[in-house]
């Protein structure tokens, strides 16, 4: 199944493509490296995320 969502930091438009995707799942943005976590997922595979704040 492919999952689309947008970063929240740049904006960019993310597709996935997995067996499944889960709330709490962690994704990785391609484009600004951002490590994102999966929050809401609806049946057409849209899905929200927040960004994970890296511990420094
Ligand atoms: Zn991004």
């Amino acid at each position: 199944m492919d999952y689309h969502t947008m970063c929240p930091e740049c904006k960019n438009e993310l597709n996935l493509e997995r067996d499944a995707l889960v709330k709490g799942d962690v994704v990785e943005c391609e484009q600004c490296g951002m490590t994102l976590e999966v929050t809401e997922i609806d049946a057409q595979g849209n899905f929200n995320t927040v960004i994970v704040e890296e511990e420094k």
